[in-house]
């Protein structure tokens, strides 16, 4: 009989919850509600919930996923953005469990794109505090309010309204 034990469910989180994102990237937008509800439900619905916020940490998991669109389809593009900065609690421990999921190139691009360049073109071998703490502020306290987010692929337009990003697609860009 199969048991789990603590330490199996720590080895097998990781990978559901990477699946969940690929699945993410891959889905057409009812699944998209389904999985990421909160990137199309208004926040007032969420009670207590924060909204979706577009923020760095979100916008590195997101990639298109209108119909064909299957190559160099992330990482979106920002434009015409209005940012803001709202000051999050530093936690060490969680930018640094984080780390390896991030897909460091586009993180910087995009973090330049909204004109921050806090952080080094290349993800230092070195994991200090300081390189922690720059990584926890783009990802985490830079929140894009208006604009949009662009395909580099398929050129498809994803809005972006008082914080909260349109993921939704046209019923013929469902693939
Ligand atoms: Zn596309």
């Amino acid at each position: 009989m199969l048991q789990l034990t603590i330490s199996h469910l720590t080895e097998i989180l990781p990978i559901v919850k990477n699946s969940f994102f690929r699945v993410l990237q891959a889905c057409s937008h009812n699944l998209c509600l389904l999985l990421f509800p909160q990137l199309n439900t208004p926040p007032l619905r969420h009670g207590r919930i924060p909204p979706a916020m577009v923020r760095l940490i979100t916008h590195n998991l997101l990639a298109c996923h209108a119909k064909g669109c299957t190559t160099n389809n992330f990482p979106l593009q920002f434009q015409d953005v209005s940012i803001e900065l709202r000051e999050t609690e530093f936690n060490a421990d969680f930018i640094r469990g984080f780390l390896p999921r991030i897909e460091y190139a586009a993180l910087v691009s995009a973090a330049r794109q909204l004109g921050d360049t806090s952080l080094p073109a290349e993800q230092p071998e070195m994991v200090d505090d300081e390189f922690l703490q720059k990584l926890h502020h783009v990802l985490l306290e830079i929140h894009v309010e208006e604009g949009a987010m662009v395909c580099p692929n398929c050129k498809h337009v994803f809005p972006i309204s008082n914080g909260i990003p349109n993921m939704l697609l046209a019923e013929h860009e469902i693939g």
